[in-house]
């Protein structure tokens, strides 16, 4: 089944204390589009200016994505520039040039109101919002959002807590959001504003998956070199709505299938750091997620104590 991905592609000018390089392939739903892509047909929903390179477009149709949601009208992409402090960790905003996407009214061409898995990547709640008003009746919705968000559009981001079935964010927007110190405390209360799943991404330390009365805590997997963290939560998203697309199909989605997914989630997310913007994703296949989602099990497995 297919995933219908809504949410930003941007040029990049990412800076890191060894590298910095400018206009690269970025934005949440480029990384999520591509992310699903290993997995599942991708619907992509978003907006570029004439500028946007068209080999970027044509990377994006040999993945599998389908453009008939992408806008390209006059004017320039959205840009963003980003540098990292020394851990890699944490980041600065340099610059955020809105563009095309100041007027971005994200319009769903026909068909796509009917797919059943939606990835509201990271942008405005109020843009989200307006992707949901006009599904169907979708099976499984995921939003990603952001600290700007928890900060000037709460409200919206409030309502559309109530209308997804899982929220991904990372700690600290989780205690930005909920008051909470304890990240376990946090998590709970964010399902009980509406979502009934919540993957709660904790960087270089992993993830947390919290449903009712079920919880899942997986680590993240161990790199030696990290270049360029940008994209790793996009990456995560689509990879896990990707899978659970293509895995869970028509049924019922299972906590069991959704540990699953954020696994698969987080190999794609530890392939992305390994290079800037999305070179390391079109370097690897499927069967290199497959290698590493093994060697991630058998470095993570442990016996039932006797
Ligand atoms: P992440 O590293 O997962 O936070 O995602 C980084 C990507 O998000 C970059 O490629 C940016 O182009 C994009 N981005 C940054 N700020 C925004 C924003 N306000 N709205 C949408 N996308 C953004």
């Amino acid at each position: 089944m297919s995933v219908l991905i809504v949410g930003s592609i941007a040029l990049d000018t990412v800076k890191t204390p060894v590298e910095e390089h400018a206009d690269l392939l970025g934005g949440s739903a480029s990384y999520a589009a591509v992310g699903a892509s290993f997995f599942t047909d991708v619907k992509l929903v978003g907006i570029v200016g004439e500028d946007f390179p068209k080999a970027h477009i044509d990377y994006f149709g040999t993945r599998n994505i389908d453009l008939k949601g992408l806008q390209i009208v006059p004017g320039k992409t959205f840009r963003w520039s980003g540098e990292y402090h020394w851990d890699l960790n944490t980041r600065e905003t340099r610059s955020v040039d809105l563009n095309v996407f100041e007027h971005f009214n994200p319009t769903l061409p026909a068909g796509y109101a009917a797919s059943p898995y939606v990835l509201l990547a990271n942008i405005a709640p109020s843009l989200q919002n307006h992707v949901l008003d006009q599904m169907q009746k979708p099976k499984f919705v995921i939003a990603d959002t952001m600290d700007l968000w928890i900060n000037i559009a709460k409200e919206e981001l409030l309502k559309l807590l109530k209308r997804v079935d899982m929220l991904i964010l990372n700690d600290s927007e989780a205690r930005q959001l909920t008051g909470e110190t304890s990240l376990i405390k946090a998590g709970e209360r964010i399902r009980k504003l509406g979502p009934k799943y919540v993957a709660l991404k904790k960087g270089e330390h992993g993830c947390l998956l919290f449903g009712e009365d079920v919880f899942f805590s997986c680590g993240a997997y161990p790199l030696e070199d990290i270049h360029d963290p940008t994209g790793a939560g996009d990456t995560f998203a689509g990879g896990l709505a990707g899978w659970l697309a293509s895995n869970a199909g028509e049924g019922p989605v299972t906590f069991g299938q959704l540990r699953k997914a954020v696994v698969y989630g987080s190999v794609l997310a530890s392939y992305n750091v390994e290079a800037f913007s999305l070179e390391r994703l079109r370097s690897i296949s499927l069967k290199d997620v497959d290698k590493r989602y093994a060697a991630f099990k058998a470095m993570s497995h442990f016996e039932v104590l006797e």
